[in-house]
């Protein structure tokens, strides 16, 4: 295809717009490889008057003074057409990630409830006023725009990572250049449809689609990009910070994590091993929360990974319209050659491969990205397995003797994301729960989220915090306003 002919995927000051020098990228199913769609790439040039474009619509400033309750409002509309239009997203969702039909159903509905909450949320807090102390003088702290914001999205959870971004942002002001994961750039063309029709202006909000180390570093590096949002992988969120420190642009990460599902002897067996399935397997492992690493106390180890295995056997992979299916294949070639040299690599070191370590057998499977979930046990503490993310379809088993044991090692990560503990004993899983250095810590629970609940990672797993009021915060300045009300000379120097 020339790209006279390339589709109008690129949004720039409110048009749609073919490839420049880009190109064109085919989608292809990860579950069967079929064609899903054609889509414009934009190079350094479109993204230069994507951002020229955000740049421009800020500094003019009208947007940022519209009223903070008229924003609120837009998003609401924004949060109606979701649930309009949730078929055509979750299909679309599907097609690009090979994800489960009904799984990016269930998206869609956390996705409109996140255009929901920071609609609410937009006009509840202008401001506050501080004591001064004194009867002379008056202070407020202002709550303002950050300005431009960058914004960069992974594949796994596509829409609803571009959701915890745009949503906050828009309430707060800013406008936006948004770049979604090169793999699946169809539910961000929609949104950005969505934007348009519930009258986000022209220039607020645009999409540039492109590979990484083109289009997305150029948002960390540029000047007139003020706050760079980025989720992803460590190594990437590493060089993005690097790149945005040259311009001292604020950075929000969110980078994944090793996350610990602690359990103890004492839990509801039951449960905690259905729970411990879920909490890995869904989505195939590829879930920046998911609970890759069980640990698990001792008396029980036997019996709980015995159960496990024999439940994780059972597991049903298939594509996205597969109805029998429970989970589905990974992204890429690339990814599925990561996950396999990751398993090799914790077998070579001593893991014992209880079940999968492979590709499913059988011709369904074989133009799919597909990998059967796979449990390592008797990993030892610090190894390659239980310190690097596969984020695909594999558990590690790690064992505990006591609390502080269990602490110790939950907590031996330089990741921090998310951990759970299942116990029946609720003041130690409080305890527990205190003690874990990970942003979020579920008790007797695994994945739910709230919009209204903080979310980001301790250590490396991130910077700044999404959802949640100080969600909004990311996307803030808060400037402290301090008015003196007897202004005199102040006579610092007597001048003598
Ligand atoms: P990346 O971190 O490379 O990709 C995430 C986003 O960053 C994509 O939009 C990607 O664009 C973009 N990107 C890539 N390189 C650069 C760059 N140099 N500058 C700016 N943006 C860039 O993730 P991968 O897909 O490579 O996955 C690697 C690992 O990251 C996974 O195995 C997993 O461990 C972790 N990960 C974590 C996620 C999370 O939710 N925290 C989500 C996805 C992955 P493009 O797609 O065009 O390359």
């Amino acid at each position: 295809m020339s790209n006279d002919e390339s589709p109008n995927t690129l949004f720039i000051d409110g048009t749609w717009q073919p490839a420049g020098a880009g190109g064109v990228r085919e989608i292809r199913s990860p579950a069967d490889g079929t064609l899903v769609t054609t889509v414009s790439e934009g190079d350094r040039n479109d993204t230069e008057r994507a951002i020229h474009a955000a740049r421009r619509t800020f500094d003019d400033g009208t947007w940022a003074n519209t009223s903070a309750w008229d924003r609120g409002d837009l998003l609401l509309r924004v949060s109606d057409i979701l649930v309009r239009d949730q078929a055509e997203f979750a299909r679309a969702e599907s097609g690009d990630t090979g994800k489960r039909l009904v799984e990016s159903e269930q998206d869609m509905a956390d996705i409109a409830a996140c255009f929901r909450y920071f609609g609410k949320l937009a006009g509840i807090n202008g401001g506050d006023v501080v004591d001064t102390g004194s009867p002379d003088s008056f202070s407020r702290v202002r709550y303002e725009p950050v300005g431009v914001c960058g914004m960069i999205t992974p594949w796994n959870f596509p829409l609803l990572q571009v959701a915890w971004k745009v949503a906050p942002a828009i309430a707060a002001g800013d406008t936006f250049v948004l770049k979604p994961s090169e793999l699946t750039p169809s539910t961000a063309i929609l949104l950005m449809r969505a934007l348009d029709e519930a009258g986000l202006p022209a220039g607020v909000g645009n999409l540039v689609l492109g590979s990484g180390p083109e289009t997305g570093a150029l948002l960390a590096e540029h000047r007139d990009i003020d706050l760079i949002s980025f989720t992803g992988g460590l190594h990437t969120g590493r060089s993005i910070a690097a790149s945005a420190a040259a311009t001292v642009k604020k950075v929000a990460l969110e980078l994944g994590g090793k996350n610990p599902n602690v359990v103890f002897a004492d839990a509801d067996f039951d449960t905690a091993v259905d729970y411990a399935l879920m909490a890995v397997f869904l989505h195939s492992g590829q879930v920046c929360s998911a609970g890759a690493r069980l640990v698990v106390q001792d008396d029980i180890h036997d019996e709980f990974v015995d159960e496990l295995v024999r439940r994780t056997e059972k597991i049903r992979i298939g594509g996205p319209y597969d109805e029998d299916a429970e989970t589905g294949p990974l992204i890429s070639a690339a990814h599925l050659e990561k996950v396999s040299a990751h398993v090799a690599k914790a077998v070579e070191e001593g893991a014992v491969l209880r079940t999968g370590g492979r590709r499913p057998e059988g011709e369904r499977y074989a133009n799919g990205h597909y990998y059967l979930p796979t449990v390592l046990d008797e990993v030892a503490q610090g190894s390659y397995a239980v310190t690097e993310e596969s984020f695909g379809p594999v558990l590690t088993v790690e064992r505990f003797t006591d609390e502080d044991d269990a602490v110790r090692i939950a907590n031996d990560t330089h990741y921090g994301l998310a951990g759970a503990v299942f116990s029946s004993d609720v003041s130690k899983a409080q305890r527990v729960a205190h003690r874990l250095r990970h942003g979020t810590v579920w008790i007797n629970d695994f994945h739910p989220y709230l919009p209204q609940a903080e979310w980001g990672g301790y250590k490396q797993s991130g910077i700044g915090r999404e959802l949640g009021r100080a969600g909004l915060g990311e996307y803030q300045e808060a400037k402290h306003i301090h008015q003196n009300l007897r202004p005199q000379p102040p006579r610092w120097f007597d001048g003598r």
